[in-house]
């Protein structure tokens, strides 16, 4: 009979509260806390400062996820033009 121990199988569990992952390499182990729990979040987003713990991750939301995705497409070329009604008064007093 065969005996399938799963703590011998998987002798390095998740101990982060709530966590129920295990795995049979440390390594594996380290490398989810990393990427779960850590969150060592080193690429922010430039639009909305969310953080993401890897680049494919990030550029995914800046294409897809990003809340101020379209806010920043619509409002870049308005900002960068000037206001016709800023300084109207001024140049019309010249004129006269
Ligand atoms: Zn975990
Ligand atoms: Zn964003």
């Amino acid at each position: 009979m065969e005996v399938h121990n799963p703590t011998r199988e998987y002798p390095n569990p998740c101990e982060y509260k709530g966590c129920t992952k295990k795995f049979v390499r440390k390594t594996c182990l380290l490398r989810h806390e990393q990427s779960v729990h850590v969150k060592s979040r080193n690429w922010q987003c430039p639009l909305c400062d969310a953080c993401f713990a890897r680049k494919d991750t990030l550029r995914r939301h800046t294409e897809d996820g990003c809340p101020k995705r379209f806010e920043l497409r619509h409002s870049a070329p308005a900002s960068n033009r000037p206001s016709p009604l800023s300084n109207p008064a001024p140049i019309f007093q010249r004129l006269m």
